[in-house]
């Protein structure tokens, strides 16, 4: 019975200061000075990985790194690392720049037909 208690106790710990704001190296930290023991960073991730705080969080990440194309609107994001070469929806290569012809767009045209 303790033990589950305690268990329950020190996912508590992790979740509330998971809340607050703070990340994973200082939850590690905190648990460490508090439980003296170390965890692994991915016994903390499991244990957040659930919460609502973490979905907003990497929502928000992910908004962070979405691009727009500047082509055809299209609003996207990265799975890898760097810059991608093309855009996914018109497939030009210079998404990231305003055309000099004009800002045609593949959505209108659609519409159209
Ligand atoms: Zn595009």
């Amino acid at each position: 019975m303790n033990i589950i208690k305690t268990i329950r106790e020190q996912k508590l710990f992790i979740i509330t200061l998971y809340k607050q704001g703070h990340t994973y190296s200082y939850i590690l930290n905190a648990y460490k000075i508090k439980f003296g023991k170390s965890i692994s960073r991915q016994y903390v991730h499991q244990i957040v990985a659930n919460t609502a705080e973490y979905k907003e969080r990497k929502a928000k990440l992910n908004e962070l790194k979405a691009i727009t194309c500047l082509r055809c609107d299209h609003r996207w994001t990265p799975r890898n690392l760097g810059k991608p070469r093309v855009c996914p929806v018109c497939r030009s290569p210079w998404y990231d720049r305003i055309s000099k012809k004009g800002n045609y767009k593949r959505k209108e045209i659609k519409c159209v037909i």
